[in-house]
């Protein structure tokens, strides 16, 4: 018995989640599967990534998420402070944004949030399972998800920065440099008062720290520097990666009337685009189209807008109109091309490490 499905999208993270949730909406009569590999056992409680900017809550409205959103009591985030490029703490504020506030996320209750709306609206959602195989043939696709057939007219590869399907289909990962993220929860005791709504970059000569103040009384701090540097500088041990941290001027503080509650965890973060992004019925988006610099802060933003984009191309597609990969590509390669300009400016503004690996390929102070 085959299952047919008008489109299959691989991954139900914010970009899957938003594609599905798009297309439900462009086209209410489609038959949707969402697939995850990871269950709700084998996804981590505590995940990276969680820093929405105030222009989130446009897409929120698009996707017809936005009340919901407001009900879960999300922390507001109010801006951004850095010590970056002077010795002099900066703030950004978002007090003259017409958005208002940003946020700060519990991430794993917001991805699952994300998902629980999908399936509200007919989405059928696969947990535990992958792709197993897949074959395009008269106008359709094959595919095998464990014991079962399943047939689509598109899929929609939505599986982060692996870009699970569209290596299957043969397009390459490029990669910019070799950012990670090394990075660790606390639990704040009540004798930290200092828990404020910012979050707090700080620039180092091997890379920069970011923290923020989450929900349930939590805080995240991470380390940001390219692989190479961490295993050189031991800073993947945490004796040595505490000891960086003690030594910061603003974000050790943070740290007063708090305790570690996951150890050490390390996650890749470095910039990438996929080539070509799409193909004969089948389309990438989020971080398997393309991967921004966490100091964007716009991973999700993006993620949600793509999804987006990913619904209008899938949509076209089953409506034959036949230069929907095209135009998809010139759309993904002019952000990507616009990324690219906007992380060469931030990193230049830090000029105080330019002898620093880590800074001088970035472009440190003018030097690219
Ligand atoms: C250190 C760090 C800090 C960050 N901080 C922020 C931040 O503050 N703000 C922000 O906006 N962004 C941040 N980001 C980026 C943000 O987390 C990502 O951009 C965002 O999660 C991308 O969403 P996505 O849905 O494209 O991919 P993902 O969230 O990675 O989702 C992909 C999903 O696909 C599933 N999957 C993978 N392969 C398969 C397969 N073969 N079959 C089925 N399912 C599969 C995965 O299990 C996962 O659920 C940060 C990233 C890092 C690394």
């Amino acid at each position: 018995m085959t299952e047919h499905y008008d489109v299959v999208i691989v991954g139900a993270g914010v970009a899957g989640c938003a594609a599905a949730i798009a297309l439900t909406q462009r086209s209410p009569t489609a038959k949707l599967l969402l697939l995850e590999r990871k269950t709700n056992e084998t996804k981590p409680r505590y995940r990276i990534g969680e820093t929405l900017p105030p222009h989130t809550s446009t897409l929120l409205q698009q996707l017809g998420l936005l009340e919901s959103f407001q009900a879960q009591g999300n922390m507001p985030a109010h801006g951004t402070r850095a010590i970056w490029g002077s010795e002099t703490l900066q703030e950004h504020t978002f007090l003259y944004s017409p958005y208002g506030h940003g946020w700060h996320l519990d991430r794993s209750s917001f991805d699952n949030w994300l998902i629980s709306q999908a399936q509200q609206r007919g989405v059928t959602l696969i947990t535990g399972q992958m792709i197993t195989q897949q074959e395009y043939y008269a106008d359709s696709w094959s595919i095998r998800i464990a014991d079962q057939s399943i047939s689509a007219k598109v899929i929609i590869d939505a599986s982060g920065r692996s870009a699970h399907f569209g290596r299957s289909q043969g397009s390459q990962i490029i990669k910019l440099d070799q950012l990670i993220g090394i990075y660790r929860f606390y639990q704040l005791t009540d004798d930290n008062n200092n828990h404020d709504s910012y979050t707090l970059v700080e620039s180092n000569p091997f890379g920069w720290w970011y923290s923020s103040y989450l929900p349930n009384k939590q805080l995240v701090v991470t380390l940001m520097t390219d692989s190479d540097i961490a295993q050189e500088q031991g800073l993947l041990t945490e004796h040595t990666w505490t000891s960086a941290l003690q030594e910061t001027k603003q974000s050790s503080q943070r740290l007063i009337g708090s305790e570690a509650i996951t150890s050490l965890e390390v996650k890749p973060a470095h910039s990438q685009h996929l080539s070509p992004v799409c193909g004969t019925a089948w389309f990438a988006t989020g971080d398997a189209a393309s991967t921004f610099d966490p100091l964007s802060s716009l991973g999700i933003f993006k993620a949600l807008r793509h999804g987006l984009i990913a619904s209008y191309a899938a949509d076209d597609f089953i409506q034959g109109k036949s230069d929907c990969c095209k135009k998809y590509q010139q759309f993904m390669g002019g952000e990507y091309r616009d990324y690219l300009k906007t992380r060469e400016d931030y990193y230049r503004v830090e000029g105080r490490f330019d002898g620093e690996l880590f800074w001088r390929r970035r472009g440190s102070g003018g030097l690219l």
